[in-house]
């Protein structure tokens, strides 16, 4: 049998790794990026030399530094970090057209059916994000997305230095049961500390565990039982989800940690819009209708549209209706969990022709040819040039990597 080959791509302490890059002599120190431990500031991500104080981000900035007092605080700027994930990003996406990016620094690849297997295209990639981008990357190899995460995540747990790990962690195919049996059940998705406090009281400390379980003891959690117990046998039929089926377009961004800064939740959707916008142009087709994806951070998710009077496929327009919508759904500062953008209801270039507004088109046509040059980022709305984040604003956190 042809198995799948599953990548799963995670950038080392990515914000710091981007801020070793503007000061050098920040390599090795236990450094973090955060807010101001004034307040409530809290680490976005910390260096390696900090977690063997203990620091971990999503950790108030006023316990990093009682726990490690020579720890140096630097401020982050979601901007560069946005450009520097857009350059991995499109390192990736010529490896395969089947990527799924997770996070700002973490992604899925299929890589079934190419020509070299998973181990050598992840010594490829890493070695290229390494050497092109100067950046620590690790990488997770395996016949799932589940079983190819949870390695990557394992792999760089095991390594131990004041340096990043940038370790490549492999499962064989047929052994993703052997590989998780040992791990505590902490280790699988979705399973939260009181799922574990269940589980520990049914005797039920590791994935082996709940492998063994009989269907009957994980009735009591449903459908998430028996999903659990697939996971913990090695069995996970996700696919990597690129969302490029030819009947709509759409992008949508899960964050590290939950945002309910309007001025990060509408750059976002300003860079969903245009990726939609692009694969809208790509495709020939505009779209009459625009829907907004909102998921708090209690997993409940809405969906929202609105349908045009004609179609559209401009950056502004699609940005201009999902803005739209987004300022129905959100409100009172709520913290958000993902956003998506997405265009249905297509028409094709031909049909629409006429109904195109030329001279904005040829500003649209002048941006994709310069980004289809130099990158997404090469031209920018002038909305996205204020989206300096200053952590010692509380109120413009940067989102925290968790397991970064
Ligand atoms: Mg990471």
């Amino acid at each position: 049998m042809d198995w799948p080959t599953i990548l799963h791509f995670d950038l080392d302490a990515f914000y710091c790794a981007v801020e070793e890059q503007k000061d050098p002599g920040l390599k090795g120190l236990p450094f973090a990026v955060g807010g101001s431990p004034d307040g409530r500031g809290v680490v976005a991500s910390c260096s390696y030399a900090a977690r063997r104080f203990g620091v971990r981000s999503a950790m108030p900035t006023a316990q990093a530094l009682r726990l490690c007092p020579s720890l140096k605080l630097v401020s982050g700027s979601y901007q560069s970090y946005g450009d520097v994930s857009g350059l991995v990003m499109a390192q990736l996406d010529t490896v395969t057209p089947l990527v799924e990016q997770v996070s700002i620094d973490e992604a899925f690849l299929d890589v079934t059916g190419c020509q070299s297997n998973g181990a050598t295209i992840a010594r490829e990639i890493q070695s290229k994000i390494n050497t092109d981008l100067d950046l620590p990357c690790s990488l997770g190899v395996a016949t799932s997305k589940l079983a190819a995460k949870i390695a990557n995540n394992v792999g760089k747990a095991s390594a131990r230095t004041n340096l990043a790990p940038n370790t490549i962690n492999i499962v064989e195919p047929g052994q993703e049961e052997a590989f998780l049996a040992p791990l505590p059940i902490d280790a699988l998705w979705g399973v939260g500390p009181k799922t574990t406090e269940s589980f520990i009281r049914l005797g039920v400390e590791t994935i082996g565990d709940i492998a063994r379980c009989e269907e009957r003891v994980l009735e009591r959690f449903g459908d998430y039982g028996k999903r659990i117990l697939e996971h913990a046998r090695g069995i996970d039929n996700r696919t990597v989800e690129t969302i490029r089926e030819a009947k709509s377009h759409s992008h949508e961004t899960t964050f590290s940690s939950d945002i309910n800064d309007p001025q990060i939740l509408e750059g976002t959707l300003l860079h969903l819009s245009e990726s939609v916008g692009r694969d809208l142009r790509r495709s020939g087709n505009a779209c009459r209708t625009v829907t907004l994806k909102y998921r708090r951070s209690d997993f409940t998710t809405l969906t929202r549209t609105t349908t045009l009077d004609g179609p559209v496929d401009l950056d502004r327009q699609i940005f201009g209706e999902a803005v739209k919508l987004l300022r129905r759904v959100w409100r009172n500062k709520e913290p958000v969990r993902l956003l998506g953008v997405g265009a249905s209801n297509l028409i094709s270039e031909g049909t629409q022709l006429q109904l195109w507004d030329g001279s904005t088109n040829h500003v649209q046509d002048a941006i994709d040819s310069v980004r289809g040059k130099y990158g997404s980022r090469a031209v920018r709305w002038g909305k996205e040039q204020r989206r300096d984040v200053h952590p010692t604003d509380k109120t413009n956190r940067l989102p925290a990597l968790p397991d970064d």
